[in-house]
């Protein structure tokens, strides 16, 4: 079932955006050389639990057992925050993060360069960040979920990268996923109609490489299954009367 949000809804998962957005800064901010992936997630969690009411939305979800994401390189989304995981010049970090408050989650996502990134390395995340914000731009009323999709897969395949199928967004509300599913591939004017109150995270996943993907035996770290980099942006959107709007935002 798809859920209509109040105005009074979207206004609660804009603040929880907000402190998402405010969360993925302070981590970009501290991504560098040599720090570990839970040395991020544990400034993630005591940032998001310093706002009153708010939760990390991924902790405990599924079972995950911490507040980010944190996906190096070929590892496209999931990866477990770690103390072992050290990151290192040149290679890419996905951060993905989700916070709960007062009922609603709001949830995005961001690669982040470590140190000094080669320039093709650097194209994939200009075009996926463009892909996002292709998809983004469908999110109206009266557009089809298809519509996003298709708009995300042109962008990375007329730059000659590949979109992961089997991993889609999705709607957000109440619950961290909800219908419908959004996938980051699609035909126009397909798939369940937009109407305002929908609240939808666009998250294209874009592999330098082929489609392929494999999980590893952790059970969640998603990868390429060609070892080739991936990135990953994400929104969460409101479809509105006057088009889409970006709750994961810190403006
Ligand atoms: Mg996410
Ligand atoms: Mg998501």
């Amino acid at each position: 079932m798809i859920t209509i949000k109040s105005p009074r809804e979207i206004e609660t998962m804009a603040a929880a955006g907000r402190i998402v957005a405010e969360t993925l800064a302070l981590v970009g901010r501290s991504i560098r050389p040599d720090i570990t992936t839970e040395d991020l997630d544990r400034l993630a969690e005591t940032f998001i639990r310093s706002h009153p009411g708010a939760q990390p939305s991924f902790k405990g979800l599924y079972d995950f057992p911490a507040t980010l994401c944190t996906s190096i390189n070929q590892e496209i989304v999931h990866g477990i925050p770690s103390h072992k995981r050290v990151l290192h010049d040149a290679d890419i970090v996905s951060i993905d993060v989700g916070v709960w408050l007062e009922g609603l989650h709001a949830d995005s996502a961001a690669t982040f360069p470590v140190g000094d990134i080669r320039p093709e390395t650097a194209r994939l995340l200009a075009v996926t960040q463009e892909a996002l914000a292709a998809g983004v731009a469908q999110a109206r009323a009266g557009n089809h979920v298809g519509d996003i999709g298709h708009a995300v897969q042109r962008v990375a395949e007329q730059a000659g990268y590949s979109v992961v199928r089997e991993l889609v967004g999705h709607g957000i509300g109440a619950a961290f996923h909800e219908e419908p599913q959004v996938p980051n591939y699609g035909k126009p004017k397909r798939g369940p109609r937009l109407v305002a109150g929908m609240t939808i995270a666009i998250e294209p996943m874009i592999n330098i490489g082929g489609s392929a993907i494999r999980t590893l035996d952790d059970k969640w770290t998603v990868v390429t299954q060609d070892g080739s980099l991936s990135a990953h942006f994400e929104h969460t959107v409101a479809v509105t009367d006057n088009g889409p709007r970006i709750l994961t935002t810190a403006s």
